[in-house]
């Protein structure tokens, strides 16, 4: 092999990068059925990578589900309900959309404030403001 092959070899050993670089993963939810519950068990975690409020979250959950849901005393949400984990995470994947990547960059570099009694989307990363919908 010459010098020349082993670089498009090499080239097309590389793993495709995204155009950002900066893939936003959210963790996939670890649901489980329990009677006519779905418990999500690693909600907390979600929260802490998504950086925002269980009360949000949960609550677009809710409407995105149409059902009710509450956090139990060890931080899982329990959602009335059976749902497969595939339905709870295009909940997930829709709140991501709506609340924590910027509409401008796409990046999820981003904090939920009130602007003169909006409520808007900041994206640190590029300083637009989106609005939010109403959950
Ligand atoms: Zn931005």
């Amino acid at each position: 092999m010459n010098y020349e092959e082993q670089l498009d070899r090499a080239m097309a050993e590389t793993p495709d990068i995204s155009e950002d670089g900066s893939r936003f993963e959210v963790p996939d939810p670890d649901v489980r059925p329990e009677g006519n519950v779905t418990v999500y068990e690693n909600f907390q975690e979600t929260l802490d990578r998504l950086d925002r409020d269980e009360e949000g979250v949960l609550k677009f959950i809710q409407t995105d589900l149409g059902t009710s849901a509450n956090i139990d005393e060890k931080g899982r949400a329990r959602l009335t309900g059976n749902f497969r984990e595939r339905r709870v995470a295009d909940a997930l994947e829709s709140y991501v959309d709506s609340f924590v990547r910027c509409q401008e960059c796409d990046l999820p570099d981003t904090r939920i404030v009130e602007e003169q009694g909006t409520t808007v989307l900041k994206c640190d990363a590029c300083g637009a403001l989106s609005p939010v919908p109403d959950i």
